[in-house]
């Protein structure tokens, strides 16, 4: 097997390397690198400009829609140096991986060309209006209507778990257009602008005083008529391609924040002397296993992307998103195990500093918890968003393995 990646793309790498050390402020890669509170703002404010003119924000996208036109191995490439850089890749989560690429799959020209540059461009917010009260894993019995009078559909419903509602400027909304057909069958993906009177997003405090998902109310709202996407009752196979992308994504830099938390929690443990506990030591040699076969699954997922394979991207993506959240959960119950109850402390972690993926300490105002305990507490919410696990194991059993479908329940249940 060659795991090398062929010469241009390494030229490439250079090309993104002498960008990044041109670009991110000075000693950013010098060791115990920090900024203080105002640098770091003033990075948040210029850095996604400079994104912007490299071109490196959904640089794989066609260059007539404001993209660089990158292959599959330069998004890779890209992706990696970044990853390796610590330097941030995103404008929109929600833009740049879920809707953006579904509209480039699915959307008219007109709603490429009117949507897509606001989300190249780091300047439209997005959220996902899917999951409702009653409707999670079992999405298509959703029951937010969408009729149409004249030239706009009119929404009534509620959405819930919408992750960023309160800052979007639109939703990609999950809607039902027709009440006869079979329930997959009669809903449409309509792109919905949030700012109007019809629409009340309240936001939903957890457990760490963060509040980044709302529930989001339709009292009459409104979107244009042309602003369904894939067509009219068509919104099952659409968002089914949004759930892809949001299940298979980053699949050769997925493992490396993983990496570095496993590092933590060696030095944590060597520290304290957990390390000589032996359950501890299996327990971090099982999550260093896990890591590789993360980095490894994730090349042959690259693999297939270029050369094809027999395996569908949904399919892969359920695989990933099963492996990497349930491995992640033990690892958080693992750290918390190792800091012990010194865990519960404002400072747990390395130093009183960061932890790997945590990025949402500043939004914890009136119930301050450690770095590391955030991504405590995010962990178990991993298993959950994008689908649960129990979900993905049904794909995963019926799509990879070919075991019998799920048995439904007897009709009138
Ligand atoms: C942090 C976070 C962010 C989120 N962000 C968004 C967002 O931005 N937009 C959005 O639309 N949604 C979002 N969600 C919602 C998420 O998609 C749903 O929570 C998820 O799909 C599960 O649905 P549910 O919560 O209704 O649970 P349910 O569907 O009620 O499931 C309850 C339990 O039953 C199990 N179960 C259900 N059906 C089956 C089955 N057929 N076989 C086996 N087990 C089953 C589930 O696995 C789960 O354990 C987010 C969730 C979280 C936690």
């Amino acid at each position: 097997m060659d795991l090398s990646y062929p010469p241009e793309a390494e030229e490439f790498r250079t090309e993104i390397k002498g960008w990044l050390h041109d670009n991110l402020p000075d000693g950013w890669f010098d060791d115990g690198f920090e900024m203080t509170d105002d640098e770091r703002k003033q990075f948040n404010e210029t850095w996604p400009q400079k994104l912007f003119e490299g071109g490196w924000i959904c640089a794989t996208w066609p260059a007539e829609y404001g993209g660089k036109g990158l292959t599959t191995m330069q998004g890779v490439v890209l992706s990696e140096e970044f990853a390796s850089a610590k330097a941030p890749m995103r404008g929109d989560f929600f833009g740049d991986t879920l809707v953006g690429p579904t509209i480039l799959q699915w959307g008219t020209e007109e709603q490429k060309k009117e949507f897509l540059p606001g989300i190249l461009q780091g300047k439209t917010r997005w959220c996902q209006g899917f999951s409702e009260p009653n409707s999670g894993s079992d999405l298509a019995s959703l029951k937010t209507t969408a009729v149409l009078d004249g030239d706009e559909w009119v929404i009534n419903g509620q959405k819930v778990w919408t992750t960023q509602g309160h800052h979007a400027d639109y939703c990609f909304l999950l809607t039902r257009t027709d009440q006869d057909a079979p329930k997959h069958a009669g809903i449409s993906y309509l792109l919905v602008p949030m700012h109007q009177d019809g629409i009340e997003v309240r936001g939903i405090t957890q457990p760490d005083g963060t509040a980044e998902f709302c529930e989001v109310f339709f009292d009459n709202a409104r979107c244009a008529k042309d602003a369904v996407v894939g067509g009219v009752n068509n919104g099952w196979k659409v968002a089914n391609s949004t759930l892809a992308f949001e299940r298979g994504q980053s699949a050769t830099t997925g493992h490396r924040r993983f990496q570095e938390e496993y590092r933590l929690l060696v030095d944590a443990a060597t520290a304290n002397g957990t390390i000589d506990d032996p359950t501890i030591r299996q327990r971090l040699m099982e999550y260093y296993t896990k890591i590789q076969i993360l980095r490894i699954n994730g090349l042959r997922n690259l693999s297939a992307a270029l050369h094809g394979g027999n395996l569908s991207t949904a399919a892969l993506g359920a695989t990933n998103k099963m492996f990497w959240s349930e491995m992640h959960k033990a690892a958080m119950e693992l750290a918390i195990d190792i800091y012990g109850a010194e865990a519960m402390l404002i400072d747990a972690g390395p130093d009183g500093g960061g932890w790997p993926g945590a990025a949402r300490d500043k939004q914890r105002e009136g119930y301050p918890v450690s770095p590391m305990m955030s991504s405590f507490f995010f962990s178990r919410s991993e298993t959950i968003w994008g689908g649960t696990s129990q979900i993905q194991r049904n794909i995963v059993g019926e799509r990879v393995l070919g075991l019998p479908k799920e048995p439904k329940p007897p009709a009138g249940d």
